[in-house]
């Protein structure tokens, strides 16, 4: 793959740039090991990109023609498998993903998944007929049209790169959007890769998608700000997504936000008690904890507390962070010394608020290198505590008692967040009903699984606003426009 010399560049109106702020340090959070450089552009390149963007969409006849659309999602979808091993090496590299991972989400689950969303642009219904009616009694005949939104500023984080950028990409331009991506600092090249392939390989016309890397969050501020952006679409934090939101209000733009999550994995008292403590714990050791649907608080019946602490930290003691190039490994680096040194904080936070740990509770004495943290149980604290409410984004694990079924929806439900749930219990009709009651927007019962192209994914409360991926993710790049004529 002639893509990263060691230097990456910017995508900007179908040229590969240097960026204006010359190069940035990517660097292996396994081994601190400098990867290279990306392009850093500066606000020059974000206004040369938001123009390219306006003027793809305004002059170009990209958001009509839905076939050629069609073709290129299918195009970059297929060129993306073409470089399939090499994207894995880079990913497994730059966001410290376990390979394991990229069999799923870290990279061949959102490349499949572009081809949803070119089935669902080829099938889609863009214009509804209603009918003639007669509203204040003039013959009317009545359509409704769904068109594309227009320019749309896409912001992303490092932790899931390409699920989170491809979910975004797909969509909107095969519902007829141009973008601008600002993708995370901490995983340019991985978003630059794309560009790459896209200019040298695809048929998607110059402007038609800008990808702009940078270590300044300020042009992910510009694209919130910029009126000749029409919607912005950002993952990421819920402290950055308010910024975001307060930030395009000023002209008024559809926001789309996928945020924060601190979710409940609740045990009822009928449970396998062994087997859904493991499942929690072995599921926020995964990326090392680094995802934002995982859920990181246990709520288990009081009376088998001791219990439940014991199992799961049995579970996560036994999985040891490491190298994510091998085969084996669950829980890699997380991505940053600043990432670490946070979960650190709420470790020591948890210490601080009374708690004590089950097994883990800091870093590991055998990774000299790399940015690894030990999976982590926090006992003997309530949904009070911060490291209960608050989001670490590490392998930790906070166990929690409930008092029954109502106290454990109570729990669940008392968060700022919304993002995911999940409900072990033996009675189907039982556990389907507490789900019923959780909010949260997706929910695990007894182990089935909700990541899929055609399931909406989002949150409520502060976890977000709006759906990514299944229909509803594509039709929230989607205007809506109502055409009545006169009917004689
Ligand atoms: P972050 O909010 O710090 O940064 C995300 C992106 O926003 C980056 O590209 C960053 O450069 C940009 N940014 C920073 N300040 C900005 C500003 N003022 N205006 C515009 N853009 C700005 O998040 P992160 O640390 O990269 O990622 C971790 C967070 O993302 C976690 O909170 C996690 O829960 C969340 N996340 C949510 C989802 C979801 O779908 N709900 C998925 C993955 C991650």
């Amino acid at each position: 793959m002639a893509l990263i010399d060691g230097v990456s560049r910017l995508l900007i109106d179908g040229k590969l740039t240097p960026g204006g702020a010359g190069g940035f340090a990517t660097v292996n959070p396994a081994t601190e090991e400098v990867l290279g450089e990306a392009a850093n552009a500066d606000g020059a390149d974000m206004d040369r990109a938001i123009d390219a963007a306006r003027r793809a969409f305004d002059d170009t006849d990209w958001s009509t023609n839905t076939e050629l659309r069609v073709r290129c999602v299918r195009q970059l979808r297929d060129v993306l498998g073409e470089h399939l091993e090499e994207l894995r090496e880079l990913t497994i590299s730059e966001v410290g993903a376990p390979r394991m991972l990229t069999a799923g989400a870290q990279l061949e689950g959102p490349i499949a998944d572009l081809g949803f969303a070119a089935d669902t642009a080829e099938r889609y219904e863009w214009t509804q007929d209603l009918g003639q009616a007669a509203p204040l009694g003039i013959p009317t005949r009545r359509s409704v049209v769904r068109e594309a939104v227009g320019v749309v500023g896409a912001i992303t984080p490092w932790n899931f790169p390409h699920q989170i950028n491809l979910a975004k990409l797909g969509p909107a331009l095969a519902a007829g959007n141009t973008m601008v991506l600002k993708p995370a600092p901490d995983t340019p090249w991985v978003a630059a890769v794309i560009g790459e392939l896209i200019a040298e390989h695809t048929d998607i016309p110059p402007g038609v998608v800008n990808i702009v890397t940078s270590t300044d969050h300020a042009l992910g501020a510009m694209l919130a700000k910029d009126p000749r952006v029409d919607m912005v679409s950002f993952t990421g934090s819920t402290a950055t997504g308010r910024s975001v939101m307060a930030d395009a209000a000023a002209t008024v733009k559809k926001v789309f936000l996928e945020l924060g999550g601190k979710s409940a994995f609740v045990v009822l008292d009928d449970a396998d008690l062994a087997a859904a403590c493991s499942v929690a714990g072995f599921s926020v050791c995964l990326h090392a904890g680094q995802g934002c649907a995982i859920t990181t608080r246990l709520v288990v019946p009081r009376a088998r507390y001791d219990e439940a602490v014991a199992i799961a930290a049995g579970t996560m003691g036994s999985i040891k962070p490491g190298d994510p190039t091998k085969p084996g490994t669950v829980c890699g680096p997380v991505i940053s010394a600043r990432q670490r040194d946070r979960v650190q904080s709420y470790l020591d936070l948890a210490l601080a608020e009374g708690g004590e740990f089950a097994c883990g509770g800091g870093r590991p004495a055998d990774q000299p290198a790399g940015f690894f943290i030990e999976p982590t149980v926090i006992a003997g604290l309530t949904n009070e505590a911060r490291v209960a409410r608050e989001e670490i984004f590490g392998p930790v694990l906070t166990v929690i008692a409930h008092d029954g079924d109502d106290d454990a929806v109570r729990i669940a439900n008392d968060s700022p967040y919304g993002l995911s749930a999940t409900v072990y219990g033996a009675d189907a009709d039982r556990a389907a009903g507490v789900a019923a009651r959780l909010r949260a927007g997706t929910v695990n019962v007894n182990g089935g699984v909700w990541y899929s192209a055609d399931m909406p994914f989002g949150g409520y409360k502060q976890s977000g606003i709006g759906r990514e991926m299944g229909v509803a993710g594509f039709e929230e790049y989607l205007e809506t426009k109502a055409i009545a004529t006169a009917a004689n």
